[in-house]
């Protein structure tokens, strides 16, 4: 993904972008296309970039381990600015372009970005029920055999204060 900046005029101007994540070097659990659609402000000396990310990914669920998919996306702004990168100089979301640049490639900050918007929990559903830790049903499909009285009794008092504490 890259967009031309010589001779671009003063002002906003409207991007959007549709490829194969491979392009951009992405790969699973990413699949498909990605797009990325934003816009540039430019001004005297630097280039504003806001863009917004839409990307699927493959999932399985941490609690009940079925795969799904999901829309990742993520929004993020990258400040361009004419000139040497000064020593020492660690500003996030700063990219220095030399005086003479003729275009922005937004292939590793797309991929970044998508990268980072990956779910730390993974869940098919907000409510997922998750397995039957007993027989391993899966029971978002419907209640299982385990019935509660077949709990060996001296786990009992350990599993009223579960409920007690809510915790499942
Ligand atoms: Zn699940
Ligand atoms: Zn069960």
């Amino acid at each position: 993904m890259k967009i031309k900046i010589s001779n671009l005029s003063e002002g906003i101007h409207p991007f959007s972008f549709d490829e194969l994540i491979g392009e951009v070097g992405l790969e699973t659990p990413f699949f498909g296309m990605v797009a990325v659609i934003g816009e540039l402000n430019k001004l005297h000396n630097q280039i504003v970039l806001d863009a917004k990310i839409s990307v699927y990914a493959n999932f399985e669920c941490d609690r009940c381990t079925t795969a799904y998919k999901n829309l990742i996306e993520s929004n993020y702004r990258m400040v361009y600015l004419f000139g040497k990168e000064p020593d020492k100089e660690d500003a996030l979301n700063v990219t220095y372009l030399s005086i003479d640049a003729d275009k922005i490639i937004l292939d590793k900050d797309v991929r970044d970005y998508s990268m980072l918007a990956i779910p730390m929990k993974k869940l098919c559903d907000e409510d997922c029920k998750g397995l039957c830790y007993k027989c391993g049903k899966n029971l978002n499909e419907g209640e299982c055999e385990c019935s509660t009285e077949d709990i060996d009794i001296r786990w009992q008092p350990l599993l009223d204060l579960k409920k007690k504490l809510n915790i499942s």
